[in-house]
């Protein structure tokens, strides 16, 4: 018998926009397994660069800075969040100029076998994880033995983000939020390293019409179908009368 206690990673990519941070995290939790960000990782990357002045293509230079930081999570908050040298950077790594440079950073083959090696000690040290981001599938995990691909339509996308801004008090206008998408769906696609492409044998979800729960219970029940003896047991509800 399996024990479940065995290493077990669950990948997840997609484009900006498919809910995959969230419902990486719901699912790992419900699968009593860790959770990784990888894009908070390139995020944070981003951040350095525009900190210290880099240029966010100069990949060889943001590598270096990045090869004196030191870049771990907090694994005792949920979702873990991360440090840069130490510095809590989750209300710095979301702002709109973060978002901006991250797709130019992230495109540096330099930045990126730094992520990979990173990722993968990562995944050394706590080996039960959801790792959710645009290659964890297709080039940093391809043996994990599930491996998802969430997608949704390019317009919904910008729908949710439009409403995510809102909610949160932002003005938000929909057609330059969907252009935003766009470049930067084409700018991740396009790069000659580590692209987002769908992995090969990756099961597909489309979300564009599901909410945040349906997709994390089609990807729990996808979970226990494939892996189940190698998950705990589910913890159903009991309903006393
Ligand atoms: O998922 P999130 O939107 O936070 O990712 C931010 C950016 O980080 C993406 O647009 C992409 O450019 C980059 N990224 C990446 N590879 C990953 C995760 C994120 O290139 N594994």
């Amino acid at each position: 018998m399996i024990s479940p206690t065995q290493p077990l990673i669950i990948t997840i990519d997609g484009p900006a926009g498919t809910g995959k941070s969230s419902v990486a995290h719901m699912l790992a939790m419900r699968l009593g397994l860790e959770f990784l960000d990888t894009g908070a990782m390139y995020r944070a990357a981003a951040l350095l660069a525009i900190e210290n002045s880099i240029p966010i293509d100069d990949g060889e230079s943001i590598a270096t800075a990045l090869a004196s930081t030191t870049l771990v999570f907090d694994w005792k908050s949920s979702p873990p969040t991360l440090l840069l040298s130490g510095r809590d950077v989750s209300p710095f790594i979301r702002t709109a100029e973060v978002t901006e440079a991250v797709s130019p950073v992230s495109a540096c083959s330099d930045v990126r076998r730094e992520m990979v090696r990173r990722q993968r000690e990562i995944a050394s040290a706590h080996p039960r994880l959801v790792t959710e981001g645009r290659d964890q599938g297709s080039v940093v995990f391809p043996d994990a033995p599930l491996r998802i691909y969430l997608e949704a339509d390019a317009r919904v996308r910008a729908q949710r983000r439009v409403a995510q801004l809102r909610a949160a008090g932002h003005v938000a206008d929909e057609a330059s939020i969907l252009r935003a998408i766009q470049h930067r769906d084409h700018v991740d696609s396009t790069r000659a390293v580590g692209p987002l492409r769908i992995p090969t044998g990756a099961d597909r979800v489309d979300t564009s019409h599901l909410d945040l729960e349906a997709v994390v219970s089609t990807l729990e029940h996808l979970a226990r179908e494939r892996l189940g003896a190698r998950l705990p047991i589910a913890n159903t509800a009991v309903v006393r009368h």
